[in-house]
């Protein structure tokens, strides 16, 4: 955790992934409400397998500033599922000065 992080700012190509992943999160719902909207709840495991793949992905591939300090740093993934978030940037405290910010999101490399 306290080794220094590969990282970048999130590009286009970055956003298009992760809004192709949420729509592959999404697509199992509307599949299932067409070819068997009397049964919708056909949908919720595939759901939650996919959105568990893609929080894993994003946990893993995913590392934080600190507004504060500078620090980057990456998190466990029951954080990144769990920790409030707006866009780019999540509520997290750093674990080098240990403030709390509105943490910048940055794709993380090797
Ligand atoms: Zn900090």
């Amino acid at each position: 955790m306290t080794q220094p992080l590969r990282t970048r700012e999130p590009d286009f190509r970055d956003r298009l992934r992760y809004g192709a992943m949420i729509a592959a999160v999404i697509a199992p719902v509307v599949i299932v409400l067409v070819v068997a909207p009397d049964q919708p709840l056909y949908a919720l495991p595939v759901v939650f397998a996919l959105l568990f793949l893609l929080i894993l992905y994003h946990a893993r591939n995913t590392a934080y500033r600190c507004k504060h300090c500078g620090h980057e740093f990456a998190v466990p993934v029951w954080r990144d599922a769990f920790s409030p978030h707006m866009f780019e940037t999540k509520y997290l405290r750093c674990p080098a000065c240990g403030k709390r910010s509105w943490a910048k999101a940055l794709v993380r490399e090797g």
